[in-house]
């Protein structure tokens, strides 16, 4: 027997496990007044998953279910809800799923900063109770924390718009980038190459790096971006500064692995006032080393996700620009695509996001 009493996922089970997951069953938490259930169709694959997954980010509560770029269809509404959700809508979730919604940050609805967050999988509720993810049959949120979308944006291109979509998004389009800005990004993957789109359509000069030479050509003809360098390799940096120095407005950080980074050269591109911004999490032993000078006349910061309203707008936006296109692999779920998932997204090695499909034949 399963849903309503049990919920189907792909899951990690054991500390050696990855990128192995296995089908597990898990009794869901206690349906909140506010509380809905949204039976999945697709999930995007993000970074984190795999860094997670392989518990690059400290403690996993097994069976650990990955998945935070979630798409479904509501089949349960709690008697509480409000929102004027309805059964069989379609909604989209990503990588939280409570906030305290009282704090500074969630009262101007940046609930991903909230210090009580509850994360989408391997989070704790405050009862104790383990989230898990969207690799799954179902998922049971909060009502405030669903996206509801657009008619026109197909589920696999909404799915990886809830995380990566909108981490990239939103530190572009809170600083204003746009004609005549210039920007560069390091790491095209699943999040840098919606960083190359969101930053086209903002009308700027993108300058792209990563260490794939075999994303030049996808980068440059898919993607439009002005210009692609190979940063494992020096000369190619150098020929970047000769172009761009002191001159990007911002430098967004997408790669999964910030070990090899050349930092002195990156901040040398910077116009004075600009901003770096780390937009993907490194595993946690792979740590900054910066000279604190070098930075003079520019600033570090972070960013992940964005506000309920930036989310909003950028799905409108999606919705509307038929140019902005999100390019996605579609692979249905199942263990063993789901870790050649894993695999390819560790290496850098994708064009450019990695969507699971066909939840339906997998949770039969
Ligand atoms: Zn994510
Ligand atoms: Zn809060």
């Amino acid at each position: 027997m399963s849903y309503p009493n049990y919920f189907e996922g792909l899951g990690v089970v054991e500390e050696q496990g990855w990128p192995q997951t296995n089908k597990v069953k898990y009794a869901p938490k206690k349906l909140g007044p506010n509380d809905i259930d949204i039976k999945i169709n697709v999930c995007g694959v993000c970074g984190s998953d795999v860094h997670n997954s392989a518990g690059r980010w400290g403690e996993r509560h097994f069976p650990m279910v990955p998945g935070h770029e979630v798409i479904g269809h509501i089949v349960k509404l709690g008697p509480q809800c409000s929102r004027g959700l309805k059964i069989g809508q379609r909604v989209g979730l990503g990588p939280v799923i409570l906030s305290c919604e009282n704090c500074e940050s969630c009262k101007r609805g940046h609930y991903g900063s909230c210090p009580d967050l509850v994360v989408t999988y391997n989070g704790k509720y405050e009862d104790g109770n383990v989230s898990r993810g969207g690799f799954a049959s179902h998922i049971r949120i909060n009502e405030n924390y669903a996206f509801e979308i657009p008619e026109n944006i197909t589920s696999e291109v909404a799915a990886p718009l809830l995380c990566a979509g909108i981490t990239a998004f939103a530190p572009l389009y809170r600083n204003k980038v746009q004609k005549g800005s210039k920007i560069g990004i390091v790491g095209i993957g699943g999040v840098g190459h919606m960083g190359v789109l969101f930053g086209k359509y903002f009308g700027s000069k993108v300058v792209a790096f990563d260490v794939v030479e075999a994303k030049r050509a996808p980068v440059l003809q898919q993607l439009n971006a002005d210009n692609f360098f190979n940063n494992s390799e020096e000369k190619q940096l150098d020929e970047a500064i000769k172009l761009y120095k002191g001159s990007l407005d911002v430098l967004l950080i997408a790669s999964n692995h910030i070990n090899g980074i050349n930092w002195d050269k990156f901040i040398s591109l910077m116009k004075f006032g600009g901003k770096i911004i780390t937009i993907a999490e490194p595993p946690s032993n792979e740590a900054l080393n910066i000279r604190p000078f070098s930075l003079i006349g520019c600033s570090f910061e972070a960013s992940a996700i964005g506000s309920f309203e930036e989310t909003k707008t950028m799905l409108d936006i999606v919705s509307k620009e038929q140019d902005l296109k999100v390019l996605v692999e579609k692979s249905p779920l199942s263990s063993e695509n789901l870790a050649n998932a894993f695999r390819k997204m560790d290496l850098g090695d994708t064009r450019f996001k990695i969507v699971m499909t066909d939840f339906d034949k997998f949770f039969k």
